[in-house]
Parts: C-alpha cells; sequence; structure tokens
C-alpha cells in the first residue's frame, strides 16, 4: 500500500556538504528509488534540485506563509550565530541563515538534524563562528529552537549524529517518517536504533582488544585504543554495525574511531592519540571500574594467544 505523499526540505547551514555526500552513497535503497518507493515529495534539495532562483525563493514563501505543507525539514550543518549573535556569517538574501532555519521549523511537521553540526554544533562551536546545534549545544539543551521546541507532530528535533551520519541512518530515519513509526531517543535526542550500542561492539578487532593486543601505527591489525586514540568504546554510534559503502569501517581498516557521534565531537585532544597518565588512557570504555579494568588488562595481556600476539589472524 502506497503512503501518503510527504514533502522533504533539505536545507544546508554551516557545513561541509559531508551529510549529503553520505546519503548520495545509500545503495539500497538508492535515493532515487527511497523517495519513488515512500512516496516523498523532494521539494528542494541543495545538491540535487534545478528549480531556478526564483521559483525557490516562491516556494520558500508558499512554506512560511504555511501555504505549501511541509512534513518533514532536513537540516545539514549548524546554525551560525557569529559575529556577536548576529548569524551573518551566513545569510541567505542578506538575512542570517539562522531566522530562515527557525522559520521552516515552525511550520515542519518533523525535523532531523543530519550529522553532528546540525545536532551539536560540532566543528564551528568556537567564540567566533558561534555555531549551535538545532536543539543542542554541544551536551547542553537549547540551541536555536530551544529546550521546548516541538515540531507540528509534537516531536523534539530527532538528532541523527555523525561526522558524517552513516547514510543507513538517514534512509532510515525517512523511512520512520515517512511511515510514522515510533522514535525511541537517548538523552541526547539520538535515535536508540542506531544509537544504543558503541562502535567498539561490532569492531572486528574486539579480540584484539581484549587481550590488550595494541598497535601504535595505522593499518596495523591490533586495536587502537591504548595508543591511537580509538573511541570506540566511548561512544554510541553504529559503525561496526552498519558498514560505509557496505564495505568497511575506520576501525576494520586500521583507522582509530575519533568518536563524531559524541555531543562534544570534536573533541580539543588529537584525534590519533590516546590521552594518557603514564600509559593508562584517561578515559576508559564507558561504565568500566578503573582499578578493575586495570588489573584485568595486565591479566589478558599476559595470557594473549600467540596468534594474536603475532598478528597472524586477519581482522
Ligand atoms: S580498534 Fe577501537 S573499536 Fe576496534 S576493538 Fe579496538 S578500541 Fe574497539
Amino acid at each position: 500500500m502506497m503512503h501518503p505523499q510527504k514533502t522533504v526540505y533539505w536545507l544546508q547551514g554551516g557545513g561541509c556538504g559531508g551529510d549529503t555526500f553520505s546519503f548520495l552513497g545509500s545503495e539500497f535503497p538508492d535515493v532515487i528509488e527511497l523517495f519513488r518507493r515512500l512516496n516523498l515529495q523532494l521539494l528542494w534539495h541543495p545538491s540535487l534540485s534545478n528549480s531556478s532562483p526564483a521559483d525557490h525563493e516562491l516556494l520558500l514563501s508558499n512554506i512560511l506563509t504555511g501555504e505549501q505543507p511541509l512534513d518533514i525539514l532536513l537540516v545539514e550543518g549548524s546554525v551560525i550565530c557569529g559575529p556577536a549573535g548576529t548569524g551573518m556569517f551566513d545569510t541567505k538574501n542578506g538575512q542570517p541563515k539562522k531566522e530562515l532555519i527557525y522559520n521552516l521549523a515552525a511550520q515542519a511537521g518533523l525535523v532531523l538534524a543530519v550529522g553532528t553540526c546540525a545536532c551539536f554544533g560540532g566543528f564551528g562551536s568556537d567564540q567566533v563562528t558561534e555555531a549551535t546545534g538545532l536543539q543542542f549545544a554541544r551536551k547542553e539543551r537549547g540551541g536555536l529552537l530551544g529546550v521546548n521546541y516541538r515540531s507540528k507532530n509534537g516531536q523534539p528535533v530527532v538528532n541523527l549524529a555523525g561526522c558524517p551520519c552513516h547514510h543507513d541512518v538517514i534512509v532510515g530515519a525517512l523511512i520512520s517518517a515517512a511511515t510514522e513509526v515510533a522514535w525511541e531517543l537517548d538523552e541526547y535526542q539520538r535515535p536508540i536504533e542506531w544509537f544504543s550500542t558503541t562502535v567498539h561492539q561490532g569492531c572486528t578487532r574486539n579480540e584484539y582488544h581484549e587481550y590488550r593486543v595494541e598497535e601504535s601505527d595505522f593499518g596495523e591489525m591490533g586495536c587502537l585504543f591504548f595508543h591511537m586514540g580509538c573511541a570506540g568504546p566511548l561512544v554510541p554510534g553504529p559503525c561496526n554495525k552498519l558498514l560505509w559503502n557496505q564495505q568497511s569501517s575506520k576501525p576494520r581498516a586500521g583507522v582509530p574511531c575519533f568518536g563524531c557521534t559524541d555531543p562534544d565531537f570534536p573533541r580539543a585532544t588529537p584525534f590519533f592519540q590516546t590521552p594518557n597518565i603514564e600509559g593508562i588512557p584517561i578515559s576508559l570504555p564507558m561504565g568500566v571500574n578503573r582499578a578493575h579494568y586495570m588489573v584485568y588488562k595486565g591479566m589478558a595481556a599476559a595470557a594473549a594467544p600467540e596468534h594474536l600476539k603475532k598478528r597472524t589472524s586477519k581482522v
């Protein structure tokens, strides 16, 4: 049975376009098939639409007056509020884009923040750029729309975190929105469907982690937690359960996870070093007891099987 048609508008704020690039990597289904099967009408996407600037302005005006219904608003990139709260670092037709985002969100049935910048502010959340997320500024609730914001369907902003957000998460979110499946969200409004397990769960290097068989360089076979800054055990995210381009993930390829789904991303320390005191990581896997963990890791390293120590196991 065909779902009732829903309209979709995709807006880009302060971002690199990486979430669009990720979305276009969806294969099953591809983007065109997705919209067709879900009966979604794409009103506008900055990379996919070819209507004239005048037609686009008319469309925006009709959405803002309520003449054109807007069921799903996707925002990619952060809301730029600098300099000094004016928003003039990112404008449309001479007006701060933050005002457009605010007004579109007031008309939308549902708002999806696509990518960590739109969710939490991300890279631009410094004192100059003053970037914020739609309903969070890093870990603090509020953002552009405020704590109490609800879309016309009565829902808070749904945060599809990631830098970029995984293409299957964007597709899955659109499927849920089109079919009106209820969301269950975590404390940062990320759907628990994709953000209730860590990147570490599902990593093919888990056995190396267990026995503390560690690497100090990229592309090797062991675990990347103790020296290479892998944030896989520290952040929730779908990587390793959902593979990128149906093929791989950073840890699978020998590159540490840098924790891009976290509200505090990007962290202030280098991505590819493990902050430590006397060789002991400052941040340990979620929920573990430091003393127990270190004793266990010491014993596990001593008990590591030869095939792991000699790295004869492929990952
Ligand atoms: S490489 Fe990272 S994600 Fe994989 S097992 Fe080690 S710590 Fe976990």
